[in-house]
């Protein structure tokens, strides 16, 4: 049968938009749907958006340390309104980019959303079209928890969006972007507050990095709260919201912003109509090849929700474009190793095994941990520490996972990355000369193992 295209990707997002280009680059017919956004989350709602914020916000500390360079400014004002117009800006610039991205690779883009009405059937604004192969690149979707009142708080969607920054702010969550954002709007200048479930945030993170990320955030005045939970939100009278806790405390403040993980996006996208099947946390479900249970239909990203990164979604298009359409050329997406960044303030960055991971799959570790006040900081009274850590396996003497909190740790940490998937031993890591001054060369200078 002849189909209209040989791939149909719905959402042009980092998976979808990857694997769209590059099948059309290898010579096959492709077209792309797009509801909402092109870019999806990470251009729109996420890293980009975010790190701009993260860097408006980091301005704070800059001037914070000016003094001691013999810098005297008067008084700053930060204006919201500029911050999130000019970021509005950019972003627009980056839509512009990926729509020719895509029509200058040849693929047909289809404004709408799009709802799958057969195996190798796809319906957008009421036009059905027929495709060899779809692709589902739908992303994810902010998960809010049923409590009453939840249509009081936000979520990152909204918070890109809004008009002024809110005085006291409640961030709820401990992963990555209740921890990014806290730090976006205390540095902004918000009183913010952070409320986890647990005992500590950042669970699967390594134990030294969640500590010293937790003390740091101390030191700069943010309010921690753990083993915390809210039962429901109250408008007040004067506008502001009142969160009441399950140990019956209560907090208020301007904005309560829910960052409780994210769901896949499968809203009216008629997987009713296929044989694709679900995983038991209601991602779905696909083998190592990206294929669903539904032999001509595929899915890559965070709706398959294994490691919800852009590297990793563009990554797994890039495989997916290759299998179909270039299998010489055709690598499975390897999940080792990944490394990532926490655009908290102080960042983290972190790649391979933490050293709880390394204990528990039964290697003898060698810790090497390293806390010291960065260079930059001797001018001025900031007390804040960077902390780095190496986990190496003592048999082997494998480098297992590198660690850090501190300036410029995702910077720091993608080039040790391409140590670990080298295979990089700790004695190569010894014999590699650092580059001085700066506070990247630690890594390749401590020597005494610390525990
Ligand atoms: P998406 O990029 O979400 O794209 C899916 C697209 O599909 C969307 O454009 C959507 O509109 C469209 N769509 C959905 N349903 C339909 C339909 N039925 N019809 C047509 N179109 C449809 N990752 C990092 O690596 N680094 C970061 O710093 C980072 N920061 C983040 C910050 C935030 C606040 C968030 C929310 C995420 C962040 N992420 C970050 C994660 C990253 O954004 C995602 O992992 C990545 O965007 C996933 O890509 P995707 O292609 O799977 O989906
Ligand atoms: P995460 O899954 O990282 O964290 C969710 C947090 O919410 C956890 O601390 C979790 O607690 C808590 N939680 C979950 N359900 C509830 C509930 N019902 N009540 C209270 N707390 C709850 O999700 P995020 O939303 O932070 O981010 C989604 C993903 O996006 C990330 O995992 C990451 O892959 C990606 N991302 C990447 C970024 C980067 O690369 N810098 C930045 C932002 C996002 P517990 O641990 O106890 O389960």
């Amino acid at each position: 049968m002849a189909y209209d295209f040989d791939l149909f990707v719905i959402g042009a997002g980092s998976g979808g938009v990857r694997a769209a280009r590059f099948a059309a680059g290898f010579g096959a017919k492709v077209a792309v749907a797009e509801s909402r956004y092109l870019g999806g989350t990470c251009v729109n709602v996420g890293c980009v958006p975010k790190k701009l914020l993260v860097y408006g916000a980091h301005v704070a500390d800059e001037l914070e340390q000016a003094a001691g360079f013999g810098w005297t400014l008067e008084e700053g004002h930060f204006d919201w309104g500029t911050l999130i117009a000019n970021k509005n800006r950019e972003i627009e610039r980056l839509n512009g980019i990926y729509r020719n991205l895509l029509v200058n690779s040849g693929v047909t883009l289809l404004q709408g959303h799009a709802r799958i009405t057969g195996a190798n059937e796809v319906e957008v604004e009421g036009q059905r079209y027929t495709a060899a192969t779809i692709l589902i690149a739908t992303g994810g979707w902010p998960q809010v928890p049923d409590i009453p009142g939840k249509e009081l708080a936000i979520t990152s969607n909204e918070a890109f969006y809004l008009k002024a920054l809110p005085r006291r702010v409640l961030v709820v969550g401990g992963g990555y972007i209740a921890v990014e954002f806290a730090g976006i709007f205390q540095g902004l200048g918000a009183d913010t507050t952070l409320l986890y479930r647990g005992d500590l945030f950042l669970r699967g993170f390594d134990g030294s990095v969640r500590t010293h990320l937790k003390e740091e955030l101390e030191k700069r005045g943010m309010d921690l709260q753990f083993n915390a939970d809210i039962q429901r939100i109250d408008k007040l009278d004067d506008g502001s919201l009142k969160a009441t806790l399950k140990d019956g405390r209560e907090l208020v403040a301007d904005c309560i912003f829910y960052a409780t993980g994210r769901r896949p996006m499968l809203d009216n996208l008629g997987l009713e109509n296929t044989g694709v099947e679900l995983d038991p946390r209601g991602f779905i479900r696909v083998d190592e090849q990206f294929q669903t249970t539904e032999p001509s239909i595929l899915a890559i990203g965070d709706v398959i929700g294994r490691v919800q990164l852009t590297p990793v979604a563009l990554a797994e298009g890039m495989a997916v474009a290759r299998r179909l359409f270039k299998p010489e050329q055709y690598r499975p997406v390897d999940y080792q190793n990944i490394p990532t960044a926490v655009f908290s303030q102080p960042p983290i960055g972190t790649v391979g095994l933490t050293e709880e991971q390394a204990l528990a799959a039964g290697h003898k570790v060698q810790i090497f941990e390293s806390r010291f006040r960065a260079m930059k900081l001797t001018l001025t009274d900031i007390q804040e520490k960077t902390l780095m850590k190496l986990v190496v396996d003592a048999e082997t003497d494998k480098v297992l996972g590198c660690h850090m909190v501190g300036p410029d740790a995702g910077e720091i940490i993608q080039g040790l990355g391409i140590a670990l998937k080298a295979g990089a031993t700790k004695q190569q890591f010894d014999e590699t000369i650092g580059v001085h001054p700066t506070a990247a060369e630690e890594f390749v200078t401590m020597r005494t193992v610390t525990r």
